[in-house]
């Protein structure tokens, strides 16, 4: 299933965390307040931690955050949710503009990324917003643990 998050600003490693399974998610920037969910689409899920904001957000499906640990956060929206392992599409997000990447020519990265990575990989991507780099890798090894443990 596809689902997608608008996630409230208390909740940022949280954000960044469902990006890296691949979903489409946004958060409150700094001082939208009430507008922001005003204009939320309807089939977007929110996730919160403030009792306001979950009493704003009325009857629209929303997973209401109970911890403080990311683990467990994690945890929560998955189980809450319904996502399996097979459901997610890790590292395909621009992690910081929350947009799907896209495969680029290894020769067009030469320079871009440290000689020693360019010499070592094959597949490389790119965020066509911000023009970062990613390869298998880049993400930290302590990312792929923590989707191991999450769905383990
Ligand atoms: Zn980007």
């Amino acid at each position: 299933m596809n689902h997608c998050f608008a996630v409230d600003k208390s909740l940022g490693t949280l954000a960044k965390w469902l990006r890296i399974l691949g979903y489409d998610t946004i958060s409150e920037p700094e001082g939208a307040g009430s507008e922001f969910y005003a204009r939320l689409e309807d089939d977007r899920i929110l996730i919160t931690r403030t009792r306001k904001i979950q009493k704003m957000w009325g009857a629209h499906h929303h997973v209401f955050i109970t911890s403080s640990r990311l683990v467990e956060q994690l945890k929560q929206v998955v189980g809450q949710i319904g996502i399996g392992r097979d459901d997610t599409r890790p590292f395909s997000r621009c992690i910081h503009c929350n947009i799907p990447i896209g495969e680029v020519n290894k020769n067009d990265v030469y320079g871009l990324v440290p000689d020693y990575i360019w010499e070592t990989h094959d597949g490389f991507n790119r965020c066509r917003q911000c023009k970062r780099i990613y390869w298998s890798g880049s993400h930290a090894e302590r990312s792929r643990e923590m989707i191991d443990n999450l769905f383990s």
